[in-house]
């Protein structure tokens, strides 16, 4: 970056940070990335803001979008990579944002950092059904929303009723009908946050439901490497083969680069068995993407979404 612009930004994020101590909120400065992803990889953000509420929320998206500043909404970063040289601008936290109120017809109503899980023990313990797919899915309400996230045969999209966005200093409300999702992508509005959402449940045996939140749990603790710190499946599946499958038939479960690696549990996880760097995970993937398509024909589309960018 030119010392011109460099100062200009200086003073742009000074103003900000007036600002969001004029209107109460919680930031923190040079805030390390990999404490937050869950792969615990990641350099610096310049500011990390954490509104604790709705109206908080609205305040902060409105402020950014009226000054030159970049800035990036992430929920609980379980889906999401850091590049080593951090974001440069403002990442918007959901983290304190974790309302959920369960209404007597089964609906659910979640604030954007809700996380699925609590979701899904809410809606067992009041007996409803249809949430159980999101069991181990350790994401947030808006970056679900955002994902489609989904597993065991369900997805956010067969639950949702409504989301709430923040767009261009308005909220609009759209219903499921109203948003195209598709296998991990949802076509929401460009430049659009997800500040709210409602789902429906349906009243459901309690044991049952239990039951098969049980199982998949099980399944997933057979099957992926829970233990160690990673971001779920790296690649979306092509259409010609499981990731996973494919990974594994190209050998790369175990191949190490630096601190990451594909796990030997599951090929399409890549996991940080200490210190790991970005660059590590980015190299994987790379030589993973082109593996695939030399000697597969296979184009494979990363899932995670890559974030940040090279401080100059
Ligand atoms: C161990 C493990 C297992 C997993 N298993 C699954 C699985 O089975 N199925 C599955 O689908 N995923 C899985 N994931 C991936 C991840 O949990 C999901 O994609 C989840 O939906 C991401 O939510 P998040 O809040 O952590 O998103 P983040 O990582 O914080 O963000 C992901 C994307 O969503 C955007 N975003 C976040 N919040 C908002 C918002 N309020 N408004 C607009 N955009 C927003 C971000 O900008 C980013 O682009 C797994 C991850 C891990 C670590």
């Amino acid at each position: 970056m030119d010392g011109g612009r460099e100062d200009t930004q200086r003073d742009t994020m000074k103003k900000v940070i007036e600002e969001l101590k004029r209107l109460g909120c919680y930031y923190l400065q040079n805030f390390p990335m990999d404490r937050y992803t869950s792969l615990r990889v990641g350099g610096v953000a310049d500011l990390i803001v954490y509104p604790r509420n709705h109206l908080e929320f609205v305040q902060v998206l409105n402020l950014l979008s009226s000054v030159a500043v970049p800035w990036m909404v992430l929920g609980g970063g379980s889906n999401t990579l850091v590049h080593d040289e951090g974001i440069q601008g403002v990442v918007v936290s959901t983290k304190m944002m974790r309302g959920i109120e369960v209404l007597d017809d089964g609906v659910v109503v979640a604030e954007a950092g809700a996380v699925l899980g609590s979701i899904l023990n809410m809606s067992i313990r009041a007996g409803l059904s249809g949430f159980e797919f999101a069991a181990g899915i350790p994401g947030t309400v808006g970056g679900g929303v955002f994902m489609n996230a989904g597993a065991n045969g369900g997805e956010i999209k067969d639950v949702v009723e409504r989301v709430w966005l923040w767009l261009e200093g308005r909220e609009v409300v759209l219903s499921r009908d109203e948003i195209k999702f598709e296998y991990r992508k949802s076509h929401l509005p460009e430049g659009s946050v997800v500040t709210k959402a409602t789902f429906v449940l349906k009243p459901g045996d309690r044991e049952e439901i239990k039951r098969r939140v049980k199982n998949y749990l099980e399944r997933r603790s057979k099957t992926q490497p829970i233990t160690m710190s990673n971001c779920g499946s790296v690649f979306k599946n092509p259409h010609e083969i499981p990731a996973g499958k494919l990974l594994d038939e190209l050998g790369f479960k175990g191949f190490r680069i630096g601190g990451a690696k594909f796990s030997e549990i599951h090929a399409n996880f890549i996991v940080n068995l200490a210190n790991a760097r970005a660059s590590d995970v980015l190299a994987l993937i790379d030589i993973a993407r082109e593996e695939a398509l030399k000697r597969r024909g296979i184009v494979l589309e990363p899932e995670i979404k890559i974030v940040g960018k090279v401080k100059g």
